[in-house]
């Protein structure tokens, strides 16, 4: 036998179907546009099933249940029936879907689930945007089924029909989307090792948006065998993930967790010997590491003006141009191979006899940091190459073949078109890379960082 849920308090739902006048009269059920999506879902035509009405009033969703399968299908909002130019692009469905993959995920039955969506009203423009078309793609990603995708032209199937296979990927899309739509939120992604970590308030236009795209990313970073750092960024002294994921929707946190996203608020301040067991030391250093490119980003990927002043944001910290990493020395741009280098090594900071609070601080100074490649990172940290005020020096050590290795290597982008758009170059590193020697550019050389090149200088000096 068939079962089909309907939530009674769901507006959308009621008006679709009729549900609140239904739960007392089941005559008066709109049966036909159910028909058609029980239908479309079980692949053949289905009319014989047994409803049953749920007080659920969040969740735009019905549950479709026979013998061996448990199906969760949301449905979106209408908007044909909306005068005007209808809703924003979340309020289609993204911010619908999380609730259904709460309920689905945190389901303990042994029959096999899916997650679908019915869209309603898809000739309307705003169910056809390329955003739109984005979030259709992601939903296709974690495998949830468009059961009426046919009811688009062409192009619009053929741009949705490719599920994203990699978290850079879907970086790029997002990208090359938001150079058209400058409304998105500013989120930042960086790949580090075996990990991805996330930075921002949120991950698009609200914290539900956030939630879905969180749930797609992290099933992705899963399949690449990678952890998640989900790093938020305060912003007017509210953390939107940490609140709405903890008070309001504590079983997001817990889908989350099991799908290994770690999460860190930029606020709680970090103290030695913390008595909170949740807190492992892996996770102390990882959330340092994160802390620590956090501040690399704000200094060497910031958006600039033109006479190379730091533009920031409404909530007051640089706007990030871009958030490649590229190596400080060579502009390698990638993203495996860049490092976020310390000048001054944490193995030598932590030998400091000073409070841990000010260790720490080092530990995660923009002005202690530069991004460098493998090979760069290398050669600085065995001391092959090392800075004499804003100077690169190559050591003594190499032999002259090597030195012009290095020299090689060192700031050799050929390609104009590149080097003016990279945020790092100003007019006087341009012209120093004609004379072949390599200054850290005045922007971002001062005294602090200085401090770091010398004590750098130093040890490898020794
Ligand atoms: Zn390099």
């Amino acid at each position: 036998m068939i079962k089909v849920y309907l939530p009674i308090n769901n507006n959308n739902i009621d008006s679709y179907f009729n549900t609140k006048e239904a739960s007392r009269d089941i005559t008066k059920i709109n049966k036909a546009e159910l028909d058609k999506i029980i239908s479309l879902s079980l692949g053949s035509k289905f009319s014989d099933y047994e409803i049953a009405f749920e007080k659920r009033s969040h969740g735009q969703y019905i549950i479709v249940e026979t013998d061996s399968e448990k199906k969760w299908i949301t449905l979106s909002a209408d908007y044909t029936t909306v005068p005007g130019d209808g809703g924003s692009n979340n309020a289609y469905f993204v911010e619908f879907i999380p609730m259904a993959i709460a309920s689905y995920y945190l389901d303990k039955t042994s029959k096999a689930k899916s997650m679908e969506l019915y869209l309603k009203g898809t000739n309307h423009n705003r169910a056809k945007t390329k955003g739109q078309q984005f979030y259709y793609r992601l939903a296709k990603t974690v495998g949830i089924k468009i059961l009426n995708e046919f009811d688009f032209e062409t192009e619009i199937r053929k741009n949705i029909s490719i599920p994203f296979k990699s978290i850079e990927e879907w970086k790029k899309a997002r990208k090359d989307l938001s150079s058209a739509n400058r409304s998105n939120k500013p989120s930042y992604i960086i790949e580090n090792g075996d990990s991805y970590i996330f930075y921002g308030k949120t991950f698009g236009a609200n914290g539900r948006e956030s939630i879905f795209i969180l749930y797609v990313l992290a099933n992705l970073a899963l399949k690449e065998n990678k952890r998640i750092f989900l790093y938020e960024v305060e912003d007017n002294g509210s953390l939107y993930l940490e609140s709405s994921s903890s008070s309001r929707e504590p079983r997001f946190k817990k889908i989350l967790k099991d799908l290994n996203v770690v999460y860190y608020a930029d606020s709680i301040k970090y103290v030695e010997n913390e008595e909170d067991e949740d807190i492992s030391d892996e996770n102390k250093d990882s959330r340092c590491q994160a802390e620590f490119m956090k501040n690399l980003l704000y200094k060497y990927n910031c958006k600039r003006d033109d006479k190379g002043n730091v533009i920031f944001g409404k909530n007051g910290k640089p706007v990030i141009a871009d958030d490649t990493k590229r190596c400080y020395l060579c502009h390698c741009d990638i993203q495996n191979l860049i490092i976020a280098s310390h000048i001054h090594r944490i193995c030598d900071i932590n030998k400091l006899e000073i409070p841990f609070e000010e260790k720490r601080a080092m530990a995660v100074d923009a002005d202690n940091g530069l991004w460098l490649c493998a090979n760069h990172d290398k050669l600085f940290e065995y001391g092959l190459i090392y800075f004499e005020n804003n100077k690169m020096i190559i050591s003594n050590r190499l032999n002259d073949m090597q030195k012009d290795f290095v020299q090689n290597i060192t700031f050799n982008t050929s390609n104009e078109e590149i080097k003016e758009n990279l945020p790092m170059i100003t007019e006087k590193t341009k012209s120093c890379s004609l004379d072949k020697d390599f200054y850290i550019d005045e922007k971002d050389y001062n005294e602090n960082m200085h401090k770091y090149l010398e004590i750098h200088k130093n040890r490898v000096l020794k």
